[in-house]
C-alpha cells in the first residue's frame, strides 16, 4: 500500500483485503469474523475521513491499519467495569461499587451463578419454596425481628413498604428527614411513585411529638422516620425519639417504619468506631418495620432488607411489586455467606473487608505511607511528595460527621498549577489499574486506608514513570 498522489483514497484497501491480513488472524480466531469486520469498517471510515482532510500523513500502512483495528476491538470488548484502587478516602464509595465482599461470598456467588440451585424449591417436599426463607432466618436472628424479606436495594425496600402499606394514604415525615441521597433517591419522589401523600411535619431543624400528633388522622397509612444519611442537622435542633413516635403510632393503630439506610448488624462501638444505629435498636424502640441496605455498613452485596412485624412483612411478600423488586440468586448467595459472619463479631474485622478497612489504625496506614513515599518521589518528576494525616469517610451516608483518622500520600505539582494537578490525577486514572484519589488544598491526596493491592499500585507507579 503506497500512497497515491493523484487520489489518496485509492490507497485504501478493501475490507476483505484487511480481513485477510496475517496480523489480524489471531483477532478473527478469538472474536469471530463479524466483530473484526465491524472494527475494520470503522477503521477504514476513519482513515477515509483523515485522508479527505489531508491529515493522514504519508497514507495508510498495513501496520497502522492493523494497529487501529486492534485498538478498536479492544475498546469494543472492554468489560463494563474496570477494577480500580480506591484511595479516595471514602470507604463505602457508591460510585466505586460500595462494599467489597469477602472471598467466601464471592465463591458462593460463582457457585450459584454456574449451577442450578434450590432458590425457590423446597428440597424436603419437592414443592415451590420461598427465596427469602434462609436469609430470613439469619436476619431475624441478627436483628431480633419476627420476619424479614429482601429485595434488590434499599430504595426498592422503601418503595415496597410504602406501596404495600400506604398506597393512596398519608405518610407523615419530619421536614428534617426529607432527604436526597446521591444518585436521585429522593424520599418525596419515592413517595409520589408509591401514590402516597407526603405530609411534612415540623420544621427543618425542629420537629416535636405534638407535630406528629396533629398530622395523624384517619387517612394516615404509616409514619416514617428516615435516618438522615448524608448530612447532619446541627445547632438548635429537635427530633422525636423513636420510642415516642412508636408509642404514638401504636395508639393510632398505624405502622411505624424506620428507614435506616446504612444499618449495621453490630454495634460498631465495640471496634472503637462511632456508634451507628442498628435495626435491632430500632425494633427494640418500637419500630414495626426497619429498612436498610445490604452493601453499605453491612458489607454485603447490593440488597434492600426489611425486618419487623410478621403480618406487615407478609403484606410486602404478597404485593405483586415484590416480584419486580426481588433479589437475584447471585446476591442471595452472597448475602447468605455474609450474614453468618456476624455470628462471630470478634472475628468480623478480619473477615469482612468493609469493616477491616474501617478498623485499620492510623499508625499502620501512616507507616505504609512513609514506606511508599520515596517510591512515589522517585517515579514522579516535579512533584513534591509528602505524608500527611487525613480523615477517611465511611461513606454511603453512614456517620457523615464522624471521620476516621488516617494518613495519605500528598502529591503536589511544582508551581501549584491547577492544570498540572488535574493532569496528574488524570494520569493516575489512566493507568491499567486506575488509582482514584481526591484533590484537596491544591494537591492530590491518596488516602491509603483502603489500599488492598500495594504491588498493583507500585506497578502502576513504575509505568507512570516511563510515560
Ligand atoms: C442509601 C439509602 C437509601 C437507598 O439505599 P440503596 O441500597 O442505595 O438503594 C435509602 N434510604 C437511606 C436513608 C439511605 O441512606
Amino acid at each position: 500500500m503506497t500512497p497515491s498522489e493523484s487520489s489518496p483514497q485509492a490507497a485504501i484497501p478493501s475490507v476483505d483485503r484487511v480481513l485477510g491480513l496475517a496480523g489480524l488472524r489471531d483477532a478473527v480466531a478469538a472474536h469471530g469474523r463479524p466483530l473484526v469486520t465491524d472494527a475494520i469498517r470503522e477503521a477504514l471510515a476513519a482513515l477515509r475521513g483523515r485522508l479527505a482532510e489531508g491529515k493522514a500523513g504519508d497514507g495508510p500502512t498495513e501496520a497502522a491499519i492493523i494497529a487501529d483495528v486492534l485498538a478498536r476491538l479492544e475498546t469494543l470488548l472492554r468489560p463494563p467495569l474496570t477494577r480500580v484502587l480506591n484511595l479516595s478516602g471514602t470507604i463505602i464509595h457508591t460510585n466505586l461499587g460500595r462494599a467489597l465482599l469477602p472471598a467466601a461470598a464471592a465463591e458462593a456467588m460463582v457457585a450459584a451463578a454456574t449451577s442450578a440451585v434450590d432458590l425457590e424449591y423446597d428440597l424436603g417436599s419437592g414443592r415451590r419454596g420461598d427465596r427469602d426463607s434462609r436469609l430470613e432466618g439469619w436476619l431475624c436472628r441478627l436483628t431480633g425481628a419476627d420476619a424479614a424479606t429482601v429485595v434488590n436495594n434499599n430504595a426498592a425496600a422503601v418503595l415496597l413498604v410504602l406501596d404495600s402499606l400506604a398506597r393512596r394514604k398519608e405518610v407523615p415525615v419530619s421536614r428534617g428527614e426529607l432527604i436526597e441521597i446521591g444518585g436521585s433517591f429522593r424520599l418525596p419522589d419515592i413517595m409520589a411513585r408509591s401514590n402516597c401523600k407526603l405530609v411534612e411535619v415540623g420544621t427543618t431543624n425542629r420537629t416535636h411529638i405534638g407535630d406528629f400528633e396533629a398530622a395523624l388522622g384517619p387517612r394516615t397509612g404509616l409514619v416514617m422516620k428516615v435516618h438522615t444519611s448524608n448530612y447532619v442537622i446541627d445547632g438548635f435542633t429537635a427530633a422525636v425519639a423513636e420510642d415516642q413516635l412508636a408509642e404514638l403510632c401504636r395508639a393510632h393503630g398505624v405502622p411505624f417504619v424506620v428507614d435506616l439506610g446504612s444499618g449495621t448488624l453490630v454495634d460498631l462501638a465495640r471496634y472503637g468506631l462511632p456508634h451507628e444505629p442498628t435495626p435491632a435498636e430500632a425494633l427494640k424502640a418500637g419500630a414495626d418495620l426497619v429498612t436498610f441496605s445490604g452493601d453499605k455498613l453491612l458489607g454485603g452485596p447490593q440488597a434492600g432488607i426489611v425486618v419487623g412485624r410478621k403480618d406487615l412483612v407478609a403484606k410486602l411478600k404478597k404485593n405483586p411489586l415484590k416480584r419486580a423488586l426481588r433479589i437475584d440468586k447471585v446476591s442471595t448467595a452472597a448475602l447468605g455467606a455474609v450474614l453468618p459472619l456476624y455470628a462471630d463479631p470478634d472475628r468480623l474485622p478480619e473477615r469482612l473487608p468493609a469493616l477491616g478497612f474501617m478498623t485499620r489504625g492510623q499508625s499502620d496506614i501512616e507507616a505504609q505511607a512513609r514506606r511508599l513515599a520515596p517510591r512515589f518521589a522517585a517515579a514522579l518528576q516535579n512533584i513534591e511528595v509528602s505524608v500527611a494525616p487525613c480523615q477517611s469517610q465511611i461513606g454511603s451516608g453512614a456517620l457523615p460527621d464522624k471521620a476516621l483518622p488516617s494518613a495519605a500520600l500528598v502529591l503536589k505539582p511544582a508551581g501549584a498549577s491547577g492544570r498540572a494537578l488535574k493532569g496528574l490525577a488524570a494520569r493516575f486514572r489512566s493507568l491499567a489499574l486506575p488509582v482514584i484519589g481526591r484533590i484537596q488544598d491544591e494537591a492530590l491526596w491518596f488516602d491509603l486506608r483502603c489500599l488492598d493491592d500495594e504491588p498493583g499500585l507500585l506497578a502502576g507507579l513504575e509505568s507512570l514513570g516511563t510515560k
